[in-house]
């Protein structure tokens, strides 16, 4: 039996779980910050170190990016507005 690092599935016991390497909310770097697995038995995906539900570090994860982004875009707005906008 292959050995997992992860911690068996919470809902079935299953010990057949998989590193979900990317998801719609977290892109390919949230999973892999959260430690996101899934079961390959009943389809649950939880933290795979702590046993938990991800659902919360999900939406943090979320809520950051989100932030984030919107800095970024401001800091660009911000930039585009201070160089008066590139002419063509
Ligand atoms: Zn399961």
């Amino acid at each position: 039996m292959q050995q997992t690092p992860y911690v068996p599935c919470p809902q079935c016991g299953s010990t057949d779980i998989k590193k979900v390497g990317f998801t719609w909310w977290g892109g390919a770097l949230g999973p892999s910050i959260l430690k996101h697995v899934k079961c390959n038995a009943c389809g649950k995906s939880y933290n795979g170190i702590t046993g938990k539900d991800n659902t919360t570090g999900m939406i943090i994860y979320l809520v950051v990016s989100i932030i984030v982004g919107c800095l970024l875009a401001g800091v660009c707005i911000l930039i585009f507005e201070l160089t008066g906008g590139y002419q063509f």
